[in-house]
């Protein structure tokens, strides 16, 4: 199996659900995974863009068993390295009559582009006018042979049958026909040198043993012409799966990256800086997404176990993966539902870890707190988070004073008598010795039972003053935790 994205910008998320199914499968039948960059097209190189597709495939955690940087039987990996490889393969055709050169040049071609638009006809470079364009098939033999001695720029384009039905394989949409007519003498080889993305991809495939190709649906449009490559060279073709489009959360059209910003979603795994521009664009990482997350999310994206299962880790979609179970429908996406799984694996997410994460949160805020305390809010609020930024949001008073009260909460909890009633509590507070939660309950509960008023009228102040709302989990657990002396300073703060 192999993943051959071309390093013309970020990988989309569409992207990786691709390399995900590949390695799945792959890795079900204990195959290996390869990943190949492609990189022909020297016009879309985008600088970075190798290496992004490299991080991303670490981060979520889908490693690739070849490639660049991990050298094995079928490197190099990168296209533009295995330049030789392909002139030979393309001069194999031209012998064996299956591909021709062609002379045209672009002016000519636009000519003739121009002249069938105004004839309300679309200009198709095959069977039926090859014969009067400027090609070796059109030409004497020596003064084809005299243009290339004389270095005139030409391309190799594949001579495709005129009319002939062929039968195309496909794992998840089954058998479709074509009919040769329609299309065009593709190009192969190309006037700087460089294979064509058609010529390179069926090359490698056979020289890497690639057995089966999983792509994205806009690569069907290619299946026929690569079919007749894999012919033409008398090679067995691999077995094709295309997989369905991904959808706009709305349900109509392709996902992009304006969908994502609209909506507040990314739709890069990591975070991408358009080299030219200087955009930034978010990523699942940089927005705190598991990996797991992302990946259970996007293994959901056009596949279903056929089970009422839904949380799978990589070893289970391993073992759970079947191409035919693939739908043909396009796949909405769903951001809310990648939160919800985000939910499950970060309650899934051990402490420890966590906690790390959360002290590297605190050290960016510049805030120092001892681990093992960090280590047990943590614990505390653990259930009420989906991302780690929202130990933050849950419990920002275990870490810093309140600097304001919410406005509405105050009304609320603060009243005429309330400054007088905080004093006589702080000063009793003082009293205590013993500042564990427990002890401080009983003891806060039996003082406001002495003076006959409701909890309220003690609590919702306290909390205020504590908090700076009127949330948060246990108030005497939050006491405990940040301590006597500064449980009393914010009381008295609360009271100024
Ligand atoms: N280089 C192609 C891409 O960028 C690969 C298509 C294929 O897998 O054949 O998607």
């Amino acid at each position: 199996m192999r993943f051959a994205p071309s390093p013309t910008g970020p990988l989309h998320i569409g992207g990786v659900r691709t390399a995900l199914y590949n390695y799945l499968f792959a890795k079900k039948h204990e195959g290996d995974f390869i990943l190949r960059i492609e990189d022909t097209d020297q016009n879309r190189f985008v600088e970075g863009a190798e290496d992004y597709i490299v991080e991303s495939l670490n981060w979520c955690g889908i490693p690739y068993d070849e490639g660049p940087g991990k050298e094995g039987d079928c490197g190099p990996y990168r296209q533009s390295e295995r330049k030789e490889i392909y002139r030979e393969y393309a001069e194999k055709l031209i012998e064996s009559g299956q591909a021709y050169y062609a002379f045209d040049t672009a002016e000519e071609l636009d000519a003739h582009r121009k002249d069938h638009e105004e004839k309300g006809k679309t200009f198709i470079y095959n069977w039926h006018n090859r014969e009067k364009l400027k090609n070796s098939l059109s030409m004497d033999a020596t003064d084809v042979q005299e243009k290339i001695a004389k270095d005139d720029a030409y391309v190799i384009r594949f001579k495709s049958p005129e009319n002939e039905e062929l039968h195309l394989q496909d794992i998840i949409r089954g058998e479709m026909e074509i009919n040769t007519k329609i299309l065009d003498d593709k190009v192969l080889y190309k006037s700087d040198g460089m294979p064509t993305y058609h010529l390179a991809n069926i090359v490698d495939d056979h020289l890497m043993a690639i057995t089966h190709v999983i792509r994205g649906e806009e690569w069907l449009p290619s299946l026929a012409l690569h079919y007749m490559l894999y012919r033409a060279f008398g090679w067995e073709a691999p077995q094709f799966a295309h997989l369905p489009l991904i959808l706009k959360p709305q349900g109509k059209g392709k996902l992009s990256k304006r969908d994502g910003e609209k909506m507040g979603f990314p739709v890069f795994p990591l975070e991408w800086k358009d080299p030219k521009t200087g955009d930034i664009s978010t990523g699942y990482r940089e927005e705190g997404y598991l990996p797991e997350a992302v990946t259970n999310m996007l293994a959901f994206l056009g596949w279903n176990p056929g089970t009422e299962q839904e949380f799978f880790n990589l070893q289970e979609l391993v073992e759970a993966f079947e191409l035919e179970r693939v739908h043909k429908g396009g796949a909405k996406f769903d951001p809310e539902k990648t939160k919800w799984f985000q939910q499950h694996y970060i309650q899934q997410a051990n402490t420890e870890e966590l906690t790390n994460s959360f002290l590297e949160f605190l050290k960016e805020k510049e805030i120092s707190a001892e681990k093992n305390y960090v280590h047990s809010i943590v614990e505390l609020l653990k259930e009420r988070v989906v991302f780690v930024k929202d130990f933050w949001e849950e419990g920002y008073f275990f870490f810093t004073n309140p600097t304001s009260f919410e406005p509405k909460d105050a009304k609320k909890a603060w009243k005429e008598d309330t400054p007088e009633l905080m004093k006589e509590l702080r000063d009793y507070m003082q009293t205590i010795e013993d500042f564990t939660s427990e002890n401080l309950q009983e003891s806060v509960k039996s003082w406001i039972k002495n003076k006959e008023i409701g909890f309220g009228k003690v609590m919702m102040p306290l909390r205020l003053a504590l908090v700076g709302a009127l949330q948060g989990p246990d108030l005497y657990v939050i006491a405990e935790k940040i301590g006597k002396t500064s449980t009393l300073g914010r009381i008295t703060k609360a009271i100024e």
